[in-house]
């Protein structure tokens, strides 16, 4: 089983599936915890040159082609692998990722970084996807409230941004609807595990 977890910065993404990867491992299920570029070394070489340039600098094309280069070696290096030893592989953004931000919020177009998703991912999708629905404004205060400070001023320019990810993900929900199922990552975080495991818990035992 490939399982993938979506959603904006904020969402608590993150925290949630280390302590449900956690609570699953300890039930005997076997569970790969992963996200990408995942400690793959070549995948994480091409992060590196992705973070390690501003975001005016990078040409929004060349992000999502080294978005896409990275989740391929990912892919065929750590998550087909862990599927064919019939681990259930939980990772942390996948295409969908792709979609809302390089797609959609940076203006490339959703149908062109999903051509360039599907070549390096030979088609492959994950057969569930948990997406966590937050508003823009209640995740940005959550990642300052993490970082002990105030909103301040970046993050105000940031929120523009953050409501097109957000309308990107609409996009893309609409668009695979059958295969993602949504949590309301606007509770606190032990409610937002409860409506997580309930998915995953129901979907395995299909
Ligand atoms: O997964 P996490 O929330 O830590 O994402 C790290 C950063 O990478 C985020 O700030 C997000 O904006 C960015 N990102 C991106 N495009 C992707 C995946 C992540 O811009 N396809
Ligand atoms: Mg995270």
């Amino acid at each position: 089983l490939f399982i993938t977890f979506e959603g904006p910065e904020g969402a608590g993404k993150t925290s949630v599936i280390q302590k449900l990867a956690a609570e699953l491992t300890e039930q005997e299920y076997p569970i790969l915890l992963t996200r990408e570029p995942g400690g793959i070394a070549i995948a994480e070489q091409i992060r590196h040159v992705i973070l390690d340039c501003d975001n005016t600098e990078m040409d929004a094309r060349t992000e999502a082609l080294l978005y896409a280069a990275a989740r391929r070696q990912h892919l065929v290096e750590r998550v087909i692998p862990a599927l064919k030893e019939n681990k259930i592989v939980l990772c942390d953004r996948f295409i969908d990722s792709s979609l809302a931000y390089q797609g959609y919020a940076r203006g490339i177009g959703v149908e062109d970084v999903l051509s360039i998703n599907e070549f390096a991912t030979e088609k492959m999708l994950p057969s569930l996807t948990i997406y966590f629905d937050i508003e823009p404004e209640a995740g940005l205060k959550r990642i300052a409230a993490n970082n002990n400070r105030e909103i301040n001023r970046l993050d105000q320019e940031k929120l523009d941004f953050h409501y097109k990810v957000k309308e990107g993900y609409d996009l893309v929900k609409e668009k695979y609807g059958e295969r993602i199922r949504v949590v309301d990552a606007s509770m606190d975080f032990e409610s937002v595990c409860n409506q997580a495991r309930e998915v995953l818990i129901s979907y395995f035992s299909k």
